[in-house]
């Protein structure tokens, strides 16, 4: 059954990462989650992504009426854009967001204005539509040891800061592993090398907290999880590497953009700045991107991280 998914593969027993072609493909995951009768799916990318995570729903002999929950671990659009799309299509779930969360489930206005002022009207209505509201009576908020019962699992939620206020991390027992969101930072396929996965942090704007960031982090890594699952993209193993990996570049852009604080041209210098990180460690890491190749592919994050770390130095 499992090798006929069209966007998906089996990344553990009865978990599977659907592709939710958000961006380009393995870039934007949505996780579902599968014990006994019940599913539950962890983040659901945008609106135009819901045909994939019904089609691998149909695929695995699922009904929409079996979906228990949508899990978000934090409320940014490539995450929880289609939440009330899929909240629409599956009418006996409930919605699982960090308390910090739950209004922009509830009235997505302020989110999605949010949005448009950053990319503007056009862009927003191409990447991500408009955003349903979802009935407050169907959001259950989560903080720290909320805990979720789905057939015979048990999954545990943790709070944890330092991408976004709103982000939790939710702990799955049986497969051992975590669905890290964005606060484990992101993890590229076409970065593997034969030592392993490569990740980074993620700093988009505006709630950029490194202590915060380095914290959870560190919490995630104490539970000794076999793998993570983060939203970008797909399971990875080797969690103490991984952990070693990420908090050794946070500490050195938290450096980097200080020493930049005051300067002209604080914008080009940063991008630079983080675009030495990744080379260095990349290399160290065996992958042998050229610079010019690393700008093109992570053009994107370049631009976002840059944005986010300065909206913490003015913060600072
Ligand atoms: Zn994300």
């Amino acid at each position: 059954m499992t090798n006929q998914l069209t966007f998906a593969s089996s990344v553990a027993d009865g978990i599977y990462c659907i592709d939710t072609g958000f961006g380009r493909e393995n870039f934007d995951a949505s996780y579902l989650i599968v014990s006994d009768t019940q599913a539950a799916f962890v983040d659901v990318g945008t609106n135009y992504s819901a045909p994939r995570l019904m089609k691998t729903l149909e695929e695995l002999s699922l009904t929409p009426t079996q979906v228990n929950y949508v899990i978000l671990t934090h409320v940014h659009l490539d995450h929880a854009g289609g939440a009330g799309e899929m909240m629409r299509l599956c009418p006996n779930a409930q919605l699982i967001v960090h308390p910090r969360g739950a209004r922009h489930m509830i009235d997505p206005t302020a989110l999605r204005a949010g949005a448009v002022g950053v990319y503007g009207e056009e862009a927003v209505e191409e990447e991500y539509g408009q955003l349903l509201p979802i009935d407050a009576k169907r959001v259950t908020e989560a903080g720290e040891g909320f805990e979720i019962t789905l057939g015979q699992r048990q999954l545990i939620c943790m709070d944890t800061p330092g991408h976004a206020k709103h982000h939790i991390a939710i702990w799955d027992p049986v497969s051992q592993g975590v669905f890290t969101g964005d606060t484990f930072g992101l993890s590229y396929r076409e970065f593997d090398t034969d030592q392993g996965a490569f990740i980074m942090p993620t700093t988009t704007p505006i709630q950029f907290d490194p202590a915060a960031l380095r914290e959870s982090v560190e919490r995630i890594s104490a539970l000794n999880p076999e793998c993570i699952y983060p939203t970008h993209f797909s399971r990875v193993n080797d969690v103490p590497r991984l952990k070693d990996i990420f908090l050794k570049q946070l500490d050195q852009m938290v450096e980097m953009a200080v020493s930049f604080k005051d300067s002209s041209d604080r914008y080009v210098k940063i991008k630079s700045g983080l675009a030495d990180i990744y080379e260095y460690h990349l290399k160290t890491n065996g992958c042998n991107i050229s610079r010019k190749e690393l700008e093109e592919f992570l053009a994107i994050d370049l631009d976002l991280n840059t944005q986010g770390i300065e909206v913490w130095l003015d913060k600072a």
